[in-house]
């Protein structure tokens, strides 16, 4: 008798909980999932520094381009004339926020043998919304940062040969250190300038913005076709050729004209 009450309360409680989780999804035009209440524990949202502010940027999720330099393309062993562009995510806590001035220790992770740097600038969106034209496409940046798309380039690699997602490769802990974020009002919109990436001092990738295949404008556009783009979303905008690994150790040292370098030592 009184666990078929406990039963019965059970299934009130959760039509109940239902009930409100409808209702407030139904009032909330966002993607939020507009349910309220106590949590058993806390989540940290991801925040990245803003230059020149007091003010930090809420990141909701990590968008990255895939091939989006020719060179690249081809050492991807794929046809940079025929490809569409294609995205992926990481996770929002893969963030590793690295300050300008400072080299921050960069853990090697786990699993792989071959693990690489892709230096990329970063788009920060504070605007969002669908079907975006690529004329008006930069009205939804918000600022920009210069960020490491960090693989797992075996397991990228494997997992492709074997028609499996990318995942393991691309989207682990700690897998996008970034820079601070600066204003567009402060730098203005990144279509051209150097790209450079050093190893040990060693230059490694130096290629021009200007080589992207698919611009910030046209990447933001294709990008809201598939989804809808919100505030807080950020776009690795792809990386130029001679990607390659590092070991424990090495210091990567990257540069974006008219960003502070942004520098991780492999521990
Ligand atoms: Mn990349």
């Amino acid at each position: 008798m009184s666990s078929r009450m406990d039963r019965r309360d059970f299934f009130q409680g959760s039509a109940a909980a239902a009930a409100l989780a409808a209702g407030g999804l139904a009032g909330c035009a966002t993607a939020s999932t507009g349910t309220s209440g106590r949590t058993p524990f806390q989540l940290a949202g991801t925040v990245i520094p803003v230059v020149g502010s007091d003010e930090v940027f809420p990141v909701r999720r990590i968008y990255c381009i895939g091939r989006n330099y020719r060179a690249h393309a081809i050492e991807m062993g794929s046809n940079p004339d025929r490809e569409p562009p294609f995205f992926f995510q990481k996770p929002t806590d893969a963030i590793q926020f690295v300050a300008p001035g400072t080299v921050a220790d960069h853990p090697y992770p786990s699993l792989t043998k071959n693990y690489h740097y892709e230096a990329e600038l970063v788009a920060v969106l504070g605007k969002g919304g669908r079907n975006i034209p690529v004329a008006s496409a930069l009205d939804l940046v918000w600022g920009y940062s210069l960020g490491l798309d960090m693989t797992r380039r075996d397991l990228q690699r494997a997992m492709g040969d074997e028609k499996k997602p990318w995942e393991i490769g691309k989207s682990f802990d700690r897998s996008a250190p970034i820079g601070a974020v600066h204003k567009v009002a402060q730098t203005g919109h990144f279509t051209k300038g150097s790209i450079w990436l050093k190893v040990n001092g060693q230059t490694k990738q130096n290629a021009n913005l200007s080589q992207m295949i698919w611009s910030v404008a046209e990447q933001i556009s294709k990008l809201s076709e598939a989804n809808e783009l919100f505030p807080g979303d950020i776009i690795y905008s792809g990386t130029p050729e001679n990607v390659g690994p590092v070991v424990r150790g090495d210091v990567i040292e990257m540069h974006i004209d008219g960003l502070p370098n942004l520098s991780v030592k492999i521990v």
